[in-house]
């Protein structure tokens, strides 16, 4: 596959077209958001964020010098509803962070007259939801002020990194398009994740997918997705323009799938651990606090009695991405199904 320049216009080109705006492509989904971010709103503005979310929307709400507000979810879609959202609603709060959780749309009506309401300007992070479509069958990023994209891995779209965002409204000239190309240390990184992937996933019931891919972590050949680094400067390499744009394209015009079926357990220690057992590789679940990773949640400084639906949740869910076959996860839907609490 041979990819140049072309490629990331063509992607450009798809993007304004699709989703109506001017389209800038970026290293990765949370340096999209950021330059989404900055170009609609000021520093020290309030905006509201899923109370369950990963570290990457954080991570962008404080590069651009705003202040998130994290509004509690609903167990049956893990968004947040506007009952959360009016707790925290205050005269500063300026913006609102739509991210229809694992693929699941949000109740896009009701939010929309919340946003009218208080003047809110409306972000849509398709990161997990590209294609998805609304209940009154508006597809996902084409209601709010602007849709950002993420192309990292495990993402609806999953080139390996990269990310997108298309501003309407004139907003362009507040941000520069990132234009400095990717560092040849992350070129070769992503260039070659996409065959140690498919390699990885294949050999997951064996153990041995799980050890292989825990290896390459480790000498830093791939890259945990949580650790991309934001950076408005670069832009993603051209094969991963390359690849993103055959994937939009192939979105299913009938509105895509969840991008991971989630459910809440008991004992989830010990259903992971029988999960184990039975071979399945389930690394860095989505999400085991309600901001994720982990290993970056006390950064955050995330005041779990704000959102105890979201706390109880981070601690009680199972979710199996969509890239399986329904062979491959019979056995794991029949150790979830013993500890089931009840799902969406
Ligand atoms: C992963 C993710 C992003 C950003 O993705 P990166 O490409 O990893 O920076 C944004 N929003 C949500 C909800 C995500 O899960």
């Amino acid at each position: 596959m041979r990819a140049g320049k072309k490629d990331a216009t063509q992607l450009e080109e798809f993007l304004a077209e699709h989703y109506g705006g001017e389209a800038m492509l970026a290293k990765n989904g949370r340096s999209a958001l950021a330059l989404a971010l900055k170009a609609y709103f000021n520093k020290g503005d309030k905006v509201i964020v899923n109370g369950f979310t990963c570290y990457a929307v954080y991570e962008a709400v404080r590069e651009a010098g705003l202040v998130p507000v994290f509004a509690d979810i609903d167990k049956t879609d893990l968004n947040f509803s506007i009952k959360t959202l009016e707790k925290v609603i205050d005269e500063n709060t300026v913006g609102i962070i739509v991210q229809n959780t694992l693929g699941n749309p949000v109740d896009m009506q009701a939010i929309e007259r919340f946003a009218g309401k208080y003047g809110l300007i409306i972000i849509e992070d398709l990161a997990h939801s590209a294609g998805v479509k609304y209940a009154d069958g508006r597809e996902a990023g084409t209601v709010g002020a602007t849709a950002v994209l993420s192309f990292g891995k495990d993402k609806a779209i999953d080139a390996t990194s990269g990310g997108a965002v298309v501003l309407r409204h004139h907003h362009m000239n507040k941000v520069a398009k990132p234009g400095r190309a990717p560092r040849k240390s992350d070129y070769l990184r992503e260039r070659f994740y996409p065959l140690f992937g498919a390699w990885c996933r294949r050999l997951t019931r064996v153990h041995l997918g799980g050890v292989l891919m825990r290896a390459l972590i480790k000498i830093h050949f791939v890259e945990r997705s949580a650790d991309n680094k934001l950076d408005l400067t670069r832009r993603p390499a051209n094969f991963e323009a390359k690849l993103a744009l055959e994937q939009l394209k192939k979105l299913p015009k009938s509105g895509a799938k969840p991008l991971r079926e989630f459910y809440l357990v008991k004992n989830r220690g010990e259903a992971l651990e029988k999960l184990k057992k039975a071979g399945y590789y389930f690394d860095g679940f989505w999400y085991e606090k309600p901001i994720s990773p982990a290993r970056y949640y006390e950064k955050t400084k995330f005041d779990e009695k704000t959102c105890p639906v979201a706390t109880e949740v981070a601690k009680k869910i199972v979710n199996l991405p969509n890239y399986y076959s329904k062979n491959e996860l019979a056995r794991a839907r029949e150790i979830i199904e013993e500890y089931k609490e009840g799902n969406a």
